[in-house]
């Protein structure tokens, strides 16, 4: 069948640069049809953004893009390589199960990759079927939302198309296509992928390229390439600062999904934490607990410094000074991840200013969260609202003195009480994606109910107003084990 057909209505404005790196990088492919698309979620601000037409998006032609039944007009689809170490063992991997259709380029000049993702074999695709489940790609779409919605960089999702078909896993399940936008997809695998396979001219011609997608302020530079290494070690280093002030635990932090843009991105077996406890591991595969809430900044630099290797003929002519090189750059994480987490804890307990015992403060309060195993984001919400709660926590006269002591430091600061509020509410959100409710929205949703997703949807899309209705969704379950997740691939 041939799939270019004119879908302009919708809007696509598709410019193909990844197209024109080294092919070493990419396979070309067409989407594989499937057989009765149906659209389950269409994300309309975003494709607003993006210079889309909702309306034409919901016709036959729009959904059968978002299901790969066609590419739009000007799409240049491709199966994009790359290579990874999951859980810390090197291996080749790809896109097995997603396409990039080309790069759309929004009425405000801006760049967004729009991938399909559960689109069907590739070239990569292994073993795997290439198919994806509903219910783990609407997972995807609403946890991605509820990021984006907290302010913490993340790919988007801008439709969920159901395809008709099965797809057999433990079980035999609905099929989905979803459709990812991101400021790229180039993720530290992919310099794997090219300082392992490719030729030095590939490094450099894919280095040139990320630099001017994402860091174009650095091209200048006089080593740029070691400005690149450290402008995404300083992004990453924020980004998961922001992970863990939500108590948001990725699940998979392979260094294929590790986004070069900063981006969060590959939302699988991902949770948000109820009680705070730095060992929490929500992940079926992850045994060891390597991606627990506590290691993500561990993970992080090894994860960077496993960008730095393959970086490193680019660095200097002299492999050892490269090394050297590198390594100083690596030493930066720590102090940029700390500098950003003791800010937005400052935020989170409504600190202005800086003193020296703030951190010992912060450590404190999540220490005795900790012992009592009280809920991480509630606890900060009770402190925002001055609310009297019940629990462990609260009857314990540590607990007491500690909040004396915050109250003393608050006293220090000039800023009025009103002030002080409006830090803590904007620092602190009135709901997260709460397992049990992502569940039952993801429930309700395969079984033909989408209400219960789309009330959840609503009450995550602004998580720092502090609505009436956004209380129902503070509550936490009651104890009923340990939540489990599963890749769901
Ligand atoms: P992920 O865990 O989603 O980051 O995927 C890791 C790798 O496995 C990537 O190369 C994916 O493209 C590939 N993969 C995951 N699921 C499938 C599937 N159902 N079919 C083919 N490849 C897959
Ligand atoms: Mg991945």
């Amino acid at each position: 069948m041939t799939i270019h057909e004119a879908t302009s209505r919708a809007g696509w404005n598709f410019d193909n640069s990844y197209s024109r790196l080294p092919h070493m990088l990419f396979d070309e492919q067409e989407p594989n049809p499937v057989d009765d698309p149906r659209l389950v979620i269409l994300n309309e601000p975003l494709a607003a953004s993006l210079g889309l037409n909702a309306e034409a998006l919901r016709e036959e032609e729009g959904l059968e893009v978002l299901a790969g039944n066609r590419a739009p007009e000007g799409a240049e689809p491709i199966a994009q390589a790359y290579a990874g170490h999951q859980f810390g063992h090197f291996t080749m991997l790809g896109d097995g199960r997603a396409l990039l259709l080309g790069e759309q380029i929004a009425p405000n000049g801006a760049r967004y990759d729009i991938q399909l993702k559960g689109s069907g074999p590739t070239k990569y695709s292994r073993r795997g079927d290439g198919r994806a489940a509903l219910g783990p790609m609407l997972r995807e779409h609403i946890i991605s939302e509820a990021m984006h919605a907290l302010g913490i960089p993340t790919t988007r999702s801008l439709a969920v198309a159901a395809t008709g078909d099965p797809v057999f896993r433990e079980t035999v399940l609905p099929g989905a296509v979803l459709t990812r936008v991101a400021a790229s997809h180039l993720r530290v695998g992919t310099f794997q992928y090219a300082a392992n396979w490719g030729t030095a001219e590939d490094l450099y011609s894919l280095a040139d390229y990320a630099i001017e997608r994402h860091y174009p302020e650095i091209a200048g530079e006089d080593n740029r390439y070691l400005a690149f290494l450290r402008a995404v070690i300083a992004r990453q280093a924020s980004l998961i600062a922001k992970w863990q002030l939500v108590g948001f635990i990725h699940g998979v932090m392979n260094t294929d999904n590790m986004a070069i843009s900063g981006e969060t991105i590959d939302y699988g077996p991902c949770a948000f934490m109820d009680a705070y406890d730095p060992a929490t591991v929500f992940s079926s595969i992850d045994a060891n607990g390597r991606y627990a809430y506590g290691n993500q900044p561990y993970i992080g630099v090894w994860n960077l410094a496993r960008l730095a290797e393959s970086l490193l003929p680019i660095l200097h002519e002299d492999q050892e000074k490269a090394v050297k090189l590198a390594e100083e750059e690596l030493a930066a994480f720590t102090d940029l991840f700390h500098r950003s987490w003791l800010s937005g804890m400052r935020g989170k307990l409504g600190l202005f200013g800086e003193e020296e015992g703030d951190e010992a403060l912060v450590k404190h309060l999540l220490d005795l969260m900790k012992k009592h195993a009280a809920d991480y984001t509630n606890t900060f919400l009770a402190l925002t609202f001055d609310k009297t709660e019940k629990g462990p926590l609260y009857e314990d006269e540590e607990f007491a003195a500690w909040r004396e002591e915050w109250l003393a430091r608050r006293g220090r600061q000039e800023q009025s009480d009103e002030d002080t509020l409006r830090l803590m509410r904007e620092s602190n959100p009135a709901v997260i994606p709460r397992n049990h409710r992502v569940e039952e929205a993801l429930d309700a949703a395969v079984k033909g109910d989408l209400g219960v997703m789309e009330r959840l949807l609503r009450a995550l899309a602004d998580p720092y107003v502090h609505s009436a209705e956004q209380a129902e969704y503070a509550s936490v379950p009651e104890a009923c084990g340990p939540y489990r997740t599963f890749c769901g691939t």
